[in-house]
């Protein structure tokens, strides 16, 4: 006999966790798939979310899911969803995992978060401890450091050398080959930002701490850290599959509150609108998107 859930959240990020909270003490019954491919797993430290400042990626989801574990209807499972489709012969959807075993439920919540792609693979060797996507996060850290800013599209070279300026003014731009406008460098100048335009050909450094970066032309310039623009990515495609509407902007349509125009399905955190925010937020849209999932059951069950 297969389990059944009232929903069935796949992620435990800040998302996944904060909506099994409120979920768990809404007396439903539900279980959450995480399989440890969080990309803040990468980082030392976590800043910003209020009273867990500096904290680490595993201790912060240790904390949550001790806390889970005081609501008996909440099951965490270890294990990678790969699939999740309606079931033919009920109205519940069934969820398929990677070690072959399969569950069902009312509702889905999908807070699989994102990932990110770099156009320098090397970069990953410094990612989480010297080079950094998100000021608000690791600017401090990075305060008054000699820093790079590398990033191939104008739009994002400019909007993040001005942001991270206000940590540190001791910044150099690398744009891996991209030429820049006579506006963006006339404001660099203004600056005394210096740019490179060429080519990156290697990063060098120790154990994650940037040393240099050296490019096509020869030159090696001295750097301690930086931060870069990755391009990010959902890394699975479960809410196309599940008909979820994707606005022209790429974020999946939802009401404000975690309902997705498909039936059952709810989406929070950072795999909403496929891009980057903080863990604050993706709590607080798990929280929003599980009201919503214990209101619409309230409601049908009524
Ligand atoms: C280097 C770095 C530093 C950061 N520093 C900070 C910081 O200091 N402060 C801050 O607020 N934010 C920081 N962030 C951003 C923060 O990590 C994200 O905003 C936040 O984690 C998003 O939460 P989420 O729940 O949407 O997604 P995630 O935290 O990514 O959670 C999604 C979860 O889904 C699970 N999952 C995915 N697919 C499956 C599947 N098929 N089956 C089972 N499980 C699955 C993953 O294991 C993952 O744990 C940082 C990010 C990075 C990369």
């Amino acid at each position: 006999m297969m389990n059944k859930y009232d929903c069935i959240i796949i992620g435990g990020g800040p998302a996944g966790l904060s909506a099994a909270l409120t979920l768990g003490r809404a007396r439903r019954k539900i279980a959450i798939f995480e399989n440890g491919t969080n990309r803040n797993r990468v980082t030392q430290e976590s800043h910003g979310f209020l009273t867990r400042d500096g904290i680490k990626p595993q201790a912060f989801k240790n904390i949550a899911m001790k806390e889970l574990e005081s609501y008996p209807s909440i099951s965490i499972l270890d294990q990678t969803v790969i699939e999740i489709n309606e079931d033919d012969s009920s109205d519940f959807f069934l969820v398929n995992t990677s070690n072959n075993e399969s569950y069902l439920s009312e509702k889905i919540l999908l807070a699989t978060g994102i990932q990110e792609e770099f156009n320098l693979p090397q970069i990953r060797q410094y990612y989480g401890k010297s080079m950094f996507s998100c000021p608000y996060c690791d600017g401090w850290e990075l305060r008054d450091k000699p820093l790079a800013i590398i990033a191939e599209n104008e739009a994002s070279i400019s909007h993040m050398t001005k942001l991270v300026y206000n940590w540190s003014q001791d910044l150099i731009v690398f744009t891996n080959g991209l030429q820049l406008s006579d506006n963006v460098r006339n404001d660099f100048e203004r600056k005394k930002i210096k740019v490179y335009t060429a080519v990156i050909k290697n990063l060098h450094g120790d154990d994650g701490n940037l040393f240099s970066i050296e490019l096509e032309t020869g030159e090696n310039i001295l750097r301690s850290g930086g931060f870069v623009v990755p391009s990010f990515y959902r890394p699975n495609k479960f809410a196309k599959q599940l008909n979820c509407q994707v606005g022209e902007n790429g974020a999946i349509i939802t009401d404000g509150a975690g309902r997705t125009t498909a039936d059952g399905i709810y989406i929070a955190g950072e795999t909403e609108k496929g891009g980057p925010s903080s863990l604050m937020i993706a709590a607080a849209e798990g929280f929003k998107a599980a009201s919503s999932i214990n209101m619409d059951i309230t409601v049908e069950r009524f």
